[in-house]
């Protein structure tokens, strides 16, 4: 797998104009961890002034509408996005397939939205604690993947996939290693499966609980290229302890 790990904080409906003060922190100290590509995904409000207030780290979107422009009052379009000054957009959270009831076929429409504007992916897949438990979490991520991977010509390219289990979101709780291993083995095998070659070079972030002391032990974890980071990316300090991590 290519690439330095990918270390991004997904910030969720949390951030004022204050939090730019950890934007810059965290910015400055990207600048000693050369071999980490840091990220943050502040909300859509944030964004334009999250792009002037740092200079090496990533910036992306939450999410994205999956067509340019139109009448859909409260949404934002990739070209929204990519003009607000985002590298990349997350898309296919689970708080989004669950709290506003997304389709893979819904998500897969903004993967291809977000490339055709020019911004990376980070396209989010996981399963949920009753699927873990019934034995399918295997098969529904893979079904996940099968639906929802963009297959517009060279977005594999710009595509990076986070597996977040929904019952370790926000929750403390994290798979064991054998388990996280087991499943990024098997979110491997479906990419190369959709993409070939190509595949293989597809970035995996694991998300869900996250935090300074869990992260290097989940990230020495084969096919963990990188980490999708919620309620610990909020202060500088603690998002730092895990870019120092990987
Ligand atoms: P968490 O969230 O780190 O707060 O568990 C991760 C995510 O939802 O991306």
């Amino acid at each position: 797998m290519a690439g330095l790990p990918y270390i991004v904080g997904n910030w969720k409906m949390n951030g004022t104009r204050a939090m730019l003060n950890e934007v810059r922190a965290i910015d400055r100290a990207a600048a000693r961890f050369p071999k980490v590509q840091v990220a943050v995904a502040p909300p859509a409000t944030l964004i334009y002034r999250t792009r002037d207030a740092a200079e090496i780290i990533g910036v992306g979107g939450q999410d994205c509408h999956p067509l340019e422009n139109g009448a859909f009052t409260g949404d934002i379009s990739a070209p929204m996005l990519k003009d607000a000054g985002a590298d990349f957009t997350i898309v296919g959270h689970s708080e989004r397939r669950s709290i506003h009831g997304e389709s893979d076929a819904d998500v897969k429409a903004k993967a291809e939205a977000a490339f055709a504007a020019g911004l990376a992916v980070i396209l989010c897949v996981g399963e949920t604690e009753a699927e873990r438990d019934a034995g399918n979490a295997e098969t529904v991520v893979s079904g996940q993947l099968d639906g929802s991977c963009p297959l517009a010509e060279g977005a594999v390219e710009k595509l990076s996939v986070a597996y977040e289990p929904v019952w370790a979101i926000g929750t403390g709780r994290v798979p064991s290693t054998d388990d996280v291993k087991a499943m990024h083995a098997a979110i491997r095998a479906k990419l190369v499966a959709i993409y070939g070659e190509a595949g293989a070079g597809v970035r995996i972030l694991y998300g869900g609980s996250v935090k300074a002391d869990n992260a290097a032990e989940l990230l020495s974890v084969p096919e963990v290229g990188g980490a999708l980071v919620g309620g610990a990316s909020l202060t500088a300090e603690s998002f730092l302890g895990i870019v120092g991590a990987a």
